[in-house]
């Protein structure tokens, strides 16, 4: 690619500015070995032949590109030659005809594996979302091996963005965008603030142009008035910290424009009204044995002085926060009654705030317990390593971690254990162990009972109550925030629901040999059409929870325009449903009993031990002195009676229409939460026509157990009410209720 400009370049010159520019970028790298300094001059030796013949969109030689983003890395980030290597040689292996290999034999195997990483992130993400959530996570699980890859992306993102003006209007557009949602967030999570301030400000202002000028210009008309208050306000605390000996440094620090219009939407206030358009801060130079006292010591001069706002005051130095910043932050008001934000902070703790990761590195053997990154590492890896989670729902849950601030809570031992913002002791559950996630039933919170519901609070010591009979739902979802447990929770649900479909599955094969049909896939396949679903599990899965009308089995092939059912040719007794099989057993000698309003005839009762109602499978037994009794064909008795007493047994069925109230009794399991009983009622009570007979409720250790007669009609109107009944919040399971064998019914 020639430059076309019309100025005509002078070469000679040019060299020498280049080599200008590299003087500046190996000044710029401190603490580079004799061996180090050969190598950057050779990785720049070879980006510049291979670059030779290109220039950029705004006409310079390309090779300012990686030398500026090899400066970023060494000056703004304060990375080492290594990495000062590799962003010199970044585009070569995909720009030019330098290959993997040419690389890995003169700069070693680590060399090779970073470019090899970021040449697989692409500059720009495809518009197809699957390809750009795959790629995504390629980058993630290349910095698992080496942080530098991700660290001098960052850096060719920053430089990109800088020189962002020369580029096409709608690719403007897309890489600002794409900046916003995916690196600086990726920047705030690594600890760089400088750099994730910066993309921010670049990426609003190809974003929002308009409000983006509009602040930056109020930020420069009110400079002046700013410096005479800041210089009014600092003079008394410098004076004090001086005469106590202090060796300090004070800083006023301009907030970006990104921050502040953030501010002005969130609190819905003009700029004017921003108080915190800049904060000032307090850099000591003290020992790290003395960090923390000292610290406090300036925070109580500067409050001497000035009145400190209670709410506002933020310790990141007793307990740091997740990606490894350390700060004590305060707002005080000022004379003049306007609110100042103060941060005050060691030279170490400025250090890791300005320049994350790699200063993060630099202290580490001095500082044990500084090991946060390896805990966000590690929960990166946890997620990857799950072959369930599609690469989509990984961005998903990544840029969830990447958005939430964090709260610190206690276990029962007193180990402190970070979460985001908005965890529930759900997401505490999971954090701790997926079985123990799984298996959560509700906590105790500082010794109070609460449900999963229950949203963490800072300080919190919580106890995870589990059970064993306990398993993760739908609802569950709701809950929680960290993307772990959303993963864990997805990944149960999803093995629950292959467990129902297995069942729906069956009950279809019943259904079908019921009305004769051919158990076929085209069979299938056409009734998967006709009810508009998408794929075969979610066809079982609906089944089996009773969300597909089968009774329209009998006439589909008839009725449905294009729908055609394959079916067998009638055989005189159709064999297979469950009731067919125990029917088998049963007296067919006698009559059936018809049950119903007006009977007649048969003396008959119902029993008590399994209450049935109209709609449910039913047989007749004759019992010694009681006459016939009525019982559900899944009553627990059942069994014994139609296998050793099935002389005894005769066929039952309901008269139609019979409307007559029957009692069905509901048990009710799951977590005690307040107002639960209340809402339980609230739906019988709403319900037409289901009067309530009974209700008792017993707590033990968090879970509930409710046992509710009701008067209904038929199943129908019994399984509507179970239905209402598990969509309540805290409802784990809802089952018919049959009381213990009870002689009577027998003898
Ligand atoms: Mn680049």
């Amino acid at each position: 690619m020639q430059y076309d400009g019309h100025t005509p370049i002078d070469l000679e010159q040019e060299r020498i500015e280049i080599l200008n520019a590299f003087k500046g970028l190996l000044r710029a790298t401190k603490d580079r070995s004799r061996d180090e300094t050969k190598l950057i001059r050779k990785a720049f030796d070879i980006a510049l032949e291979a670059h030779k013949d290109m220039r950029r969109k705004s006409g310079e030689p390309y090779i300012y590109h990686p030398i500026s983003v090899a400066r970023i890395c060494a000056e703004e980030m304060g990375l080492e030659p290594t990495a000062i290597v590799c962003a010199l040689l970044h585009d070569t292996v995909e720009d030019t005809h330098i290959t993997l290999q040419d690389i890995e034999d003169i700069f070693g195997v680590t060399v090779r594996k970073i470019i090899d990483g970021l040449t697989k992130i692409p500059e720009v993400f495809d518009e197809n979302t699957s390809i750009q959530a795959e790629n995504f996570r390629k980058m993630i699980l290349t910095i698992s091996d080496d942080f530098r890859v991700v660290l001098v992306k960052l850096a060719d993102r920053l430089h990109n963005m800088r020189t962002l003006s020369s580029m096409k209007p709608e690719k403007q557009l897309k890489i600002a965008s794409e900046t916003k949602f995916l690196y600086a967030p990726l920047a705030h999570r690594l600890g760089l603030y400088p750099i994730k301030s910066e993309l921010e400000d670049l990426s609003m202002k190809y974003c929002e142009p308009e409000v983006y000028q509009q602040i930056e210009g109020k930020l420069k008309s009110t400079q002046d008035v700013r410096n005479r208050f800041i210089r009014r306000f600092v003079a008394p605390i410098r004076t004090e910290l001086q005469h106590q000996g202090y060796d300090f440094d004070i800083k006023a620090r301009t907030k970006s424009i990104s921050s502040i219009w953030r501010k002005m939407q969130t609190k819905d206030v003009p700029f004017e009204e921003v108080f915190d358009v800049f904060a000032l801060r307090i850099i000591l130079n003290t020992p790290h044995e003395r960090e923390k006292s000292d610290c406090w010591r300036v925070y109580s001069v500067v409050t001497d002085f000035y009145q400190p706002s209670p709410e506002r005051l933020r310790d990141w130095v007793s307990t740091p926060r997740a990606n490894g910043y350390e700060s004590l932050h305060t707002t005080v008001m000022s004379p003049q009654g306007r609110w100042v934000e103060v941060q005050i902070r060691s030279k170490r703790m400025d250090d890791i705030a300005e320049h994350g990761l790699a200063a993060h590195y630099k202290y580490k053997e001095s500082n044990s317990e500084t090991n946060k990154f390896d805990r966000w590492i590690a929960e990166i890896r946890d997620l990857l390593d799950n072959p369930d989670s599609s690469a989509l729902d990984f961005v998903n849950d990544f840029k969830l971690n990447l958005f939430n601030d964090e709260i610190y809570v206690f276990t029962p031992k007193g180990e402190l254990r970070v979460l985001p913002t908005g965890s529930t002791i759900l997401d505490f559950a999971y954090d701790i162990h997926t079985q123990i996630g799984n298996k959560c039933i509700g906590a105790k919170v500082n010794n109070r009972l609460v449900p999963l519901s229950y949203e963490l609070q800072n300080g919190d010591q919580l106890e995870i109550l589990t059970s064993n009979k306990q398993k993760p739902n739908d609802e569950w979802l709701r809950f929680v925030v960290s993307a772990k447990a959303k993963q864990r929770i997805k990944q149960a649900l999803n093995e629950a629901h292959k467990l129902v479909a297995a069942d729906g599955k069956e009950i279809l094969e019943r259904k079908f040999k019921q009305h004769n049909i051919r158990n076929t896939p085209e069979n299938i396949r056409a009734l998967e059409k006709h009810f508009h679903i998408d794929t075969t599990t979610n066809f079982y899965y609906k089944i089996a929870k009773g969300k597909i009308d089968l009774a329209q089995l009998r006439e589909l092939n008839v009725v449905a325009g294009n729908i055609i059912l394959e079916r067998k040719i009638r055989s005189k007794k159709i064999k297979g449903s469950e009731e067919d099989l125990l029917n088998e057993g049963i007296n067919t000698d006698t009559d059936t009993i018809i049950i119903g309003e007006d009977f007649k005839g048969f003396d008959y009762t119902l029993a008590k031990c399994c209450s049935p109602i109209p709609g449910d499978s039913i047989f007749g037994f004759i019992t010694i002195s009681s006459g016939i009794k009525i019982h559900r064909f899944n009553c627990p008795n059942a069994v014994h009676l139609l296998s050793k007493l099935a002389y005894r047994c005769l066929k039952a069925r309901w008269q139609n229409n019979a409307l007559v109230e029957r009692v069905a009794a509901i048990r009710i399991i799951g977590i005690d939460q307040i107002g639960l009983v209340n809402r339980l009622t609230e739906i019988i009570s709403k319900q037409n026509n289901i009067n309530m007979k009974s209700i008792s409720f017993e707590t033990n250790d968090g879970v509930f157990e409710g046992r509710i007669k009701v008067l209904v009609f038929d199943t129908a109107q019994l399984e509507q009410l179970t239905r209402k009944f598990e969509q309540v919040e805290g409802v784990k399971s809802v089952t018919r209720w049959d009381a213990a064998v009870d002689s009577e019914e027998l003898s």
